[in-house]
């Protein structure tokens, strides 16, 4: 403690060294202590976290242990749970409770978690650095003037920080890879369709994937094997997807006869030297550790930030143009008229950037602008996917670095839109394929964390995993903990 994994929280529960409700009781100690530095968590109930510990502690006496009994796990805002607000950090949704649990947060309760609070995250899920909240910036557990990463920056700085031990973001075009990359932790974004979107704020569905972020790799395969399985209330979760086993990936030690391919076109001038270095150094690592470094291509890369903010914004005009304030969430005061009361409320309920993308989307969807813009984009989508499937042709997994840069400072972009979305550049092409990806750390860019991002054929996330957890088990990254919070403060 404070820094422990799932699974060894999960023993210690096991062999009656400690309770549900002494775990609990410790995080939210941790939350109190440190939460007003972090901003991690937007929404809280103690009580209720304690209750929920109770109940899985009465659960395990009566009935055994389930598959995550009584483990703490903090979920992202654009969750929709039946107790207490979600509202996606904005102030559109304000007074909104959901009706109903993501399916997720279903699945997450039947395995027995504990779920502690709602995470900070950019608006909507739009941004790479949480500062698009309307609940104010999240910070960085290694830097407090600097950004956790986005858009599930609270996920990855309650996890970095050890405020929870595991939580859930989604990832859109890097929003779970990339803060873990930027607080050096582990996230994983599996196959679309692997895990199902219904009660999960939609932002653009045909990206939009949920998955854990935790301490280690293991954690992370142990929370996907929860949340994952067919939904027959999301037409795009798919009902035959290949069964993965889940817990065995992770034992892997080594990479004997792992072809690891290394794309030249993530690897280029301009990224961090230091970032570069901390990647390049741990390809080395592999190849004494038995794997085969190929160096390989996916030349339609230079276009997949162009294609994807054509596509994602589309998809969110239409999205969030459900937000109408007739049913739910802001409405203006004393509206004049019908139309008066739309667009007040809507200007007043989204912040700017949620406003570029509708903006946006509005246009690169309209008549005269749809075939030049979102079916040009679609077709970009295609030839990136082929780069893919040629590209597992020739080997089992990509290995990349997950962020150009480590965490910046807060504010240094929020002037400069263009430059916020090339933060993404490595993440976005994973989504657009809708392949699995995994960000783990791999060393230290000026003091702050260096993300190595895995990617792997559709369905594979074991051979992710696999990977993953051979460099993990041949290094030291992951148990580097921000020294401030390294601490046992709060601890009862
Ligand atoms: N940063 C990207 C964006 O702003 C991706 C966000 C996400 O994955 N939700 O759209």
């Amino acid at each position: 403690m404070p820094f422990s994994s799932l699974s060894d929280i999960q023993s210690r529960l096991n062999n009656g060294e400690t309770t549900a409700v002494e775990i609990a009781q410790l995080y939210l100690d941790r939350i109190a202590a440190f939460n007003s530095t972090l901003n991690a968590f937007v929404h809280l109930d103690a009580d209720h976290v304690l209750a929920q510990a109770a109940a899985s502690d009465a659960y395990r006496k009566e009935h055994g242990a389930r598959a995550l009994e009584g483990l703490p796990i903090a979920v992202k805002d654009i969750f929709c749970t039946q107790d207490g607000p979600t509202r996606c950090c904005s102030n559109i949704l304000e007074g909104f409770e959901a009706p109903y649990d993501a399916h997720v947060i279903t699945k997450l309760k039947e395995a027995g978690a504990v779920l502690v609070g709602k995470t900070n995250m950019d608006e909507f899920a739009m941004g790479s650095s949480n500062e698009t909240s309307a609940f104010g910036p999240c910070r960085n557990p290694w830097d407090t003037d600097r950004i956790p990463g986005g858009s599930s920056g609270g996920s990855a700085a309650s996890v970095a920080a050890a405020l929870t031990p595991a939580a859930l973001g989604t990832d859109t075009g890097g929003s779970i890879r990339q803060p873990a990359a930027l607080t050096g932790i582990t996230g994983l974004k599996p196959t679309y369709g692997r895990v199902s979107r219904r009660g999960i704020i939609a932002f653009a569905s045909s990206l939009d994937q949920a998955g854990p972020m935790a301490g280690n790799v293991k954690d992370c395969a142990m929370i996907t094997a929860a949340i994952s399985g067919h939904d027959a209330g999301d037409a795009t979760s798919v009902s035959d997807a290949p069964a993965i086993d889940w817990l065995a990936a992770c034992e892997t030690q080594d990479m004997k006869g792992l072809k690891i391919g290394k794309p030249k076109e993530y690897f280029v001038d301009g990224m961090d030297a230091a970032v570069r270095q901390s990647v390049e150094a741990a390809l080395q690592k592999c190849e004494e550790l038995g794997a085969e470094i190929i160096d390989i291509s996916l030349p339609n890369t230079e276009h997949a930030i162009a294609a994807y903010y054509v596509i994602a914004p589309s998809e969110a005009s239409a999205n969030l143009s459900r937000y109408d304030s007739v049913r739910f969430g802001h409405r203006c005061d004393n509206p004049e008229d019908l139309l008066d009361m739309y667009t007040r409320s809507r200007d007043e309920g989204f912040g700017s950037e949620v406003k570029r993308r509708i903006l946006t989307g509005a246009f690169t969807l309209s008549s005269g602008y749809y075939d030049a813009y979102y079916l040009k984009a679609q077709k970009v989508r295609t030839l990136i996917q082929q780069d893919f499937i040629q590209a597992f042709e020739q080997v089992d997994v990509i290995a990349t670095p997950t962020s150009p840069i480590p965490a910046f400072k807060l504010g240094e972009k929020t002037d400069d839109p263009l430059t916020m979305y090339l933060s993404d550049i490595f993440t976005i092409a994973v989504n657009l394929a809708g392949l699995p990806g995994l960000s783990q750390p791999c060393g230290f860019a000026s003091n702050l964390p260096v993300g190595l991002q895995w990617i792997g054929p559709a369905w594979r996330e074991d051979t992710v995993l696999a990977a993953a957890a051979a460099y993990e088990g041949a290094t030291d990254w992951s148990n580097q903990h921000p020294a401030e919070f390294n601490i046992n403060g709060g601890e009862s």
